[in-house]
């Protein structure tokens, strides 16, 4: 009925029950090969991550905040492919993508190829909070971040030596051309988080710098709606991680979202999910989820995925999942 649709900007806010449930914080850190001598680093990394996470949902917290405290220590953690020490392009630079999106009220905020925002995450966040609009990319993107408080910074405090090496090693070899690779060369990754809050909300976050050599101004999957996150009360909130591409085609997030709004259990869609992708178009990738009952997903098809998870009964992590982990 479009008359009782909200004015512009306004938003449906779903009716939630008066009962406190349960808050649930699920971190990843990254799906690919992993190389062993990297696993300790992740390990602690998604531990951290989910830990800041969980501070500010047993504190009462909302689910936006506690995902972006928990993205923002793996954006400022060196290990992940997120903020400083990301994938470098091309071009020799760090561009990064984020998006973040509120379950109750369908609002997102994402921005795409920023080069001078230390923790993209937070300007995915004022764009959720404080604009009409939902995506911004490049310079309008740092223009916005920086005339809402976020202090800009040169894209060479963003570069890691260890970074420009890799460069340059895959522009040596022409199989790196190929992103969908299980190498050493692709050892971290995109970050990601979905937690469930006492107030029964649930929120979904991603951030990446992306693929290693990408061209400059590639998008991946990680910061468009639907793609590498989601998140909707009435289905669940899905961050994903992995190739981009095949991911994108998908609209993964949101087709694993509408698998537990059909009935299922987050645990098989998200299963159902990197079957699909694989069937359909080869892809490679994992994801987290959580519904509004505090049911969780998890699953990959690539080597590994590190990950964490706090909830009231127990704390978990590891870099690979199989159900019989938790
Ligand atoms: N999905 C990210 C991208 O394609 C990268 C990743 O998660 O590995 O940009």
């Amino acid at each position: 009925m479009l008359s009782s649709l909200p004015p512009w900007g306004g938003t449906f806010r779903e009716e939630r029950s008066d009962v406190a449930v349960n808050p649930v914080m699920l971190v990843h850190g990254g799906a690919w090969a992993i190389p062993d001598d990297m696993v300790e680093a992740h390990i602690r990394g998604v531990e951290a991550a989910a830990a800041q996470g969980w501070e500010v949902l047993q504190r009462g917290g909302s689910c936006i905040d506690a995902i972006e405290a928990a993205v923002v220590a793996m954006e400022e953690d060196d290990t992940f492919d997120a903020g400083r020490g990301s994938f470098l392009n091309s071009d020799g630079r760090v561009q990064l993508d984020a998006l973040m999106m509120d379950g109750a009220t369908l609002r997102a905020g994402g921005v795409g190829c920023v080069e001078h925002i230390r923790n993209p995450i937070r300007a995915a966040k004022k764009v959720l909070t404080e604009s009409p609009h939902v995506y911004f990319v490049g310079p309008g993107a740092e223009r916005f971040a920086q005339e809402h408080g976020i202090e800009l910074c040169a894209n060479e405090e963003l570069i890691l030596e260890r970074e420009v090496v890799r460069l340059r090693e895959a522009k040596k070899q022409s199989y790196l051309q190929m992103p969908d690779e299980f190498g050493p060369m692709r050892s971290h990754d995109t970050v990601g988080a979905v937690a469930l809050d006492r107030d029964g909300n649930i929120a979904a976050a991603t951030s990446t710098g992306g693929t290693l050599n990408k061209a400059p101004g590639r998008v991946g999957d990680s910061s468009l709606i639907g793609c590498g996150c989601y998140a909707d009360n009435r289905s669940a909130a899905v961050s994903t991680t992995g190739w981009g591409e095949p991911m994108m085609k998908l609209v993964l997030s949101k087709w694993t979202a509408d698998r537990v709004e059909d009935g299922l259990a987050p645990q098989e869609a998200a299963q159902r999910a990197l079957y699909y992708l694989k069937a359909r178009l080869n892809g490679h990738g994992g994801m987290i989820i959580v519904d509004c009952k505090g049911l969780i997903g998890l699953a990959h098809n690539t080597p590994r995925m590190a990950w964490a998870l706090c909830t009231e009964e127990r704390k978990a992590s590891d870099i690979t999942f199989k159900t019989s982990s938790l």
